[in-house]
């Protein structure tokens, strides 16, 4: 693949982020926003009490997206 092929595809997939849990194996929702993404992953870290984190439409992980339960009031 060229260079050139590699930018056009950059430019047709525009990003999408999604909550992913590896202790269930599964992503959520794809969201256009990071934030919201972020959003989704604390809510299941919440509501399951699983470390989650941020996933892109690689499926790569975000760096610094990880949310473990019962981070929301720690802040370090
Ligand atoms: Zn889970």
């Amino acid at each position: 693949m060229t260079t050139q092929e590699q930018e056009a595809g950059e430019r047709r997939w525009a990003p999408t982020y999604r909550a992913h849990c590896p202790r269930c194996r599964q992503s959520g929702r794809a969201f256009s926003s990071y934030g919201n993404a972020e959003d989704a992953a604390r809510g299941h870290a919440g509501k399951h009490n699983h470390t989650t984190h941020v996933v892109d439409q690689y499926g790569i992980r975000v760096v610094g997206s990880t949310q473990r339960p019962g981070d929301d009031l720690a802040s370090h």
